[in-house]
């Protein structure tokens, strides 16, 4: 039975911050159909595209990216906050929909001509995204597709990274 996964996504009015509407994968990560017909949608989309390698934005981007690069028997390479990362690291600072951050990559994760996926649990203004993308680029990595589980249409964070493909499981 295929799930409707839009059950499986809770919205929060006002967090973390007033007027921000959150949506929560949470439901969808407690519940293993869902969430594995989650993955496994991701999974078939990183086979079309010959993935070599998964890399995820702290922190809901692993818990999308973990199972797929498992599932592919491929890595998985974290990008990582400030001051988590020990060894030898890039940067690319970011603007968020609430605040900014930065984010690092280990300076040797990425190998020149691997063909990367990125995922994350939402795409919103983009920029987390753009800066991963970013990160990948100045290792050598060729970023072959994006995958988020939900979309906000509203945000137009697409625009923000229109020469890459996306995959977005639901739009809101
Ligand atoms: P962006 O950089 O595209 O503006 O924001 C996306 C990043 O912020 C993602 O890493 C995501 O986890 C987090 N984020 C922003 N808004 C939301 C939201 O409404 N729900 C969830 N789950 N994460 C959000």
């Amino acid at each position: 039975m295929v799930l409707d996964l839009n059950d499986y996504v809770a919205s929060y009015d006002d967090f973390p911050k007033k007027g921000v509407k959150f949506r929560d994968i949470s439901p969808l990560m407690e519940d293993g159909k869902a969430y594995k017909q989650a993955t496994d949608e991701i999974v078939a989309y990183a086979k079309s595209k010959n993935v070599d390698l998964v890399v995820g934005p702290e922190a809901r981007g692993f818990i999308v990216g973990c199972p797929v690069a498992y599932e592919l028997g491929i890595g998985f390479v974290p990008a990582r906050k400030e001051g988590k990362l020990p060894g030898e690291t890039v940067k690319a600072s970011y603007g968020l929909e609430y605040g900014e951050s930065s984010l690092y990559l280990h300076a040797d994760a990425v190998k020149p001509g691997q063909k990367v996926l990125i995922t994350d649990d939402l795409l919103a203004t983009g920029g987390t995204i753009e800066a991963t993308i970013r990160l990948v680029e100045d290792l050598g990595g060729i970023v072959v597709g994006t995958a988020f589980i939900v979309e906000l249409a509203d945000l137009h964070g697409r625009d923000k990274i229109k020469d890459y493909d996306i995959l977005s499981l639901m739009k809101y």
